[in-house]
């Protein structure tokens, strides 16, 4: 039992305490959906063109705003972020790879020891909230899933899932269609259709809905193609709304498109580029956008580590010569990125660079597959351009969290925010 301010006597809302913050049990279903690589600019192409009214209807009734994602912007930080409440200096996840200067090797961060702490999925479930974890891609699952007591899988692998290691039987059962295809858009459909039969049927109480940036790898904001999928995704939206449920939209990063005007990938190798000025074989260049399940966008991304290996090679000097590299917006230490943008210190590079608005990283040209962009313009994310995502909610804010939402947002607010801040 607890006394509200007003004196009278109320029922206590049970709640959990992860990563510093406190999360309530949800009143009504609670659906947090990560929208991967929703910029803003699709939700506006998509309003504009009238193909998304229950998106609408949220910006409208309740609240919108936008948010900045953790940095990199890349799928797995910001993901493991959103579920954390915290940035990936707290959780460890700062990229989908990193270097491995003991071993020479690059490891996939989820692979390795994994996240550091704890989710809010768990907490909730650790509280009696029946919670579900679905994800188009099947290499989240492990952190979505952590120490979570409820139901978790994946698209990609739905037919495969089981009681004992997923909480559910086959999930394709409860979507009623088979398994999608790989590298397919109706992996993300198929992820909210199962997150609206889990909430509509009574099944959980809180769903988080981790969808594919496939459309958005491949399509620019206001296309057929593009608005075509924003009102796939609308409609399942209306289905979340209609059961009574409260809905968060963010997203893991936003996308830019980075071809010249005759279509060709605007990349700056910078790999080669250090080579060329001090030699070969002296840095190792990780891309942290590298990923077994995205192909097309050829591993290039906004956002690179370059670890000197040769310790005769002074970090400053490397660190001049990427700054001064067209194509890269900025370039810094990795103590100075750590520091600036909440990141794990020890699993930085000696040097960060971020791309230019407009431009990919990558190492050396060769390392690159561009032959799966198969004629379409490069489309990525990982940089500061492709920070800003949307931030919204189905029901307006009370009135702590309309002061609180007047300071900057994250990404990694939004069950805050959908839990604890909405009528
Ligand atoms: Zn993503
Ligand atoms: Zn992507």
């Amino acid at each position: 039992m607890d006394l509200s301010l007003d004196g009278a006597r109320t029922q206590a809302i049970p709640a959990c305490t992860v990563n510093g913050r406190t999360y309530s049990a949800p009143r009504r279903p609670t659906a947090v959906i990560c929208y991967d690589g929703c910029d803003p600019a699709y939700v506006a192409a998509a309003r504009a063109a009238g193909v998304v009214p229950h998106l609408v209807r949220m910006m409208d009734e309740g609240f919108a705003a936008t948010a900045l994602a953790a940095m990199p912007t890349f799928t797995n930080p910001n993901n493991v972020s959103i579920v954390c409440g915290a940035p990936p200096s707290v959780h460890g996840i700062s990229g989908n790879y990193y270097f491995d200067a003991a071993t020479g090797r690059e490891i996939m961060m989820l692979d390795a020891e994994g996240m550091r702490t704890g989710t809010i999925l768990a907490g909730l479930s650790g509280i009696g909230v029946r919670v579900a974890a679905v994800t188009a891609k099947d290499k989240l699952l492990k952190a979505l899933a952590k120490d979570l007591d409820g139901i978790a899988f994946s698209a990609e692998r739905a037919d495969a899932a089981t009681q004992e290691g997923n909480g559910i039987e086959d999930a394709t059962r409860l979507v009623g269609r088979p398994t999608p295809a790989p590298y397919h858009p109706d992996l993300s459909l198929f992820v909210l259709d199962a997150g609206v039969k889990l909430v509509t049927e009574g099944k959980v109480d809180v769903a988080y809905l981790s969808l594919s940036d496939l459309i958005q790898h491949a399509h620019a904001p206001g296309t057929a193609e593009a608005n075509a999928f924003m009102k796939a995704v609308d409609d399942r939206v209306g289905a979340l709304l209609a059961a009574g449920a409260t809905v968060g939209i963010v997203a893991d990063h936003g996308m830019n498109d980075m071809a010249d005007d005759a279509g060709a990938a605007r990349v700056a190798y910078l790999a080669d580029t250090i080579d060329a000025a001090f030699g070969a074989g002296r840095v190792r260049v990780i891309c942290p956008i590298t990923d077994p399940f995205v192909r097309h966008h050829g591993a290039l991304g906004g956002f690179v580590r370059v670890h000197v290996t040769d310790p005769a090679l002074p970090v400053a000097d490397v660190l001049g010569t990427v700054a001064g590299t067209e194509g890269v917006g900025e370039a810094m230490t990795g103590a100075d990125a750590a520091a600036r943008f909440d990141l794990p210190p020890e699993r930085e590079g000696d040097v960060v660079a971020i791309a230019a608005p407009g431009f990919a990283l990558g190492a050396h040209r060769a390392d690159h597959d561009l032959s799966a962009l198969a004629g379409t313009r490069l489309r990525s994310h990982g940089g500061l351009a492709e920070q800003a995502v949307p931030f919204i909610l189905s029901h307006p804010l009370n009135e702590a969290y309309r002061a609180k939402a007047s300071g900057p947002l994250r990404n990694y607010d939004i069950f805050d925010f959908a839990l604890n801040g909405v009528i």
